[in-house]
């Protein structure tokens, strides 16, 4: 049976140009880039023109640019680092109640630790922060507001450039996890007027186990893994060479493709929505009916369990999934679409369909030919 992936908020497949600019960096001796011969150099170089291609596409500059494994570790350095190094400024922290577990449980810690004083803002039935209640939150010790750019589970985008715009205007850092908005959608950290970002390579096409994180010049972050003066003692450790070097070529090429796979993504997901929404009763979309990531759809179906529905997409070849990959598997009702108001009765059952650049208009047909019967045969 031919199989369609539609779980790419969770993880994508790695890119053909990605993996052929990384083996040479697999194969033979590699010197530590910390090393003083000419391996180092030579990996050195490669890390350092990974930089510079990925501060670019940012529009950041390359030493605000440091290598992590990945969007989790980058969320805990950016919060927990920026919040220790800047006490001064106060403890008060303001997040959104749809951000991912690794911001939004990392605060939580923090402040049952006693280390920060939280406000979680609501957000609206789209799942989008209101910019007026981010207005009333704010106090002159606020020290970090966190608001990611585009959500995991419904695919929806955050007003970012306005808040980023109040943050600076009362002095505070404004972090964004952009993970699953890096190489979907263009992302200017000066635009936005960011102090941190946090990426990661396996959500656009690159390898598993690496990301990176943009902190502006100016903002002072604590290390969280020490021991080492890796990345400006930023990030203690041996530095995952073909990893970065991977990274940085699925991010070029992700947004040198980004103008025709946006049109494309954007007409799969409106024939999708629309074909799903016809023809499956007590169905709707979740997120953002306009402001969203172009290759995330999620839908809510009444009276459908969502583990079945997702065996049984999986049984006909269809990998999804509900909405958060991180969470699968705890059996608790998604934090997102509660704060979105949608789970108020049992039985609605959510369901992400997130496509990617490789995805087929042809899988997008089997797709919209096959989901009403499953739907139509679990509530039957
Ligand atoms: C996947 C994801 C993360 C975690 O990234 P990893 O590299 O898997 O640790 C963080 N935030 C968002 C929004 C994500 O989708």
């Amino acid at each position: 049976m031919e199989r369609i992936y539609l779980d790419n908020a969770a993880t994508a497949r790695l890119s053909r140009q990605a993996l052929a600019a990384m083996l040479p960096f697999w194969e033979g001796e590699q010197g530590n880039p910390s090393s003083l011969h000419s391996y180092a150099r030579e990996s050195r170089k490669a890390m350092e023109a990974a930089r510079g291609k990925i501060a670019g596409i940012l529009g950041a500059k390359p030493q605000e640019i440091f290598f992590t494994s990945g969007g989790s570790e980058g969320n805990n350095l950016l919060l927990r680092g920026s919040i220790e190094a800047n006490g001064k400024k106060g403890r008060h922290v303001i997040t959104s109640a749809v951000e991912h577990p690794s911001v939004l449980g990392t605060l939580q810690d923090m402040m049952q630790r006693g280390q920060i004083e939280l406000t979680i803002l609501p957000v609206d039935e789209y799942g989008q922060v209101s910019v007026s209640s981010l207005k009333e939150a704010l106090r002159p010790d606020t020290v970090l507001v966190s608001i990611m750019t585009a959500n995991n589970e419904v695919g929806t985008l955050e007003p970012v450039d306005e808040i980023g715009t109040i943050c600076k205007e009362n002095g505070s850092i404004f972090h964004s996890d952009g993970v699953q908005a890096v190489g979907h959608i263009p992302v200017d950290v000066k635009e936005s007027k960011l102090g941190l970002l946090s990426l990661s390579a396996h959500k656009f096409h690159g390898p598993r186990g690496v990301g990176a994180v943009y902190i502006q010049s100016d903002t002072a972050v604590h290390p969280l893994i020490t021991g080492g003066e890796q990345e400006h003692h930023l990030r203690a450790g041996t530095q995952n060479v073909p990893g970065i070097v991977g990274m940085a070529e699925a991010l070029a090429e992700a947004m040198e493709e980004y103008p025709a796979v946006h049109a494309r993504l954007q007409s799969f997901q409106s024939k999708l929505v629309q074909a799903v929404l016809s023809n499956v009763p007590n169905s709707r979309l979740t997120g953002h009916p306009t402001e969203r990531l172009p290759g995330t759809v999620s839908f809510l179906f009444d009276g459908v369990s969502t583990d079945e529905l997702l065996a049984m997409l999986d049984m006909n070849g269809i990998a999804a999934s509900a909405g958060s990959a991180c969470t699968a598997g705890s059996h608790q009702p998604s934090h997102v679409l509660s704060a979105m108001g949608l789970l108020n009765s049992a039985h609605k059952a959510p369901l992400r369909l997130s496509m990617s650049r490789y995805t087929t208009e042809d899988e997008v047909n089997k797709v919209i030919a096959i989901l009403p019967d499953i739907i139509a045969r679990l509530r039957g």
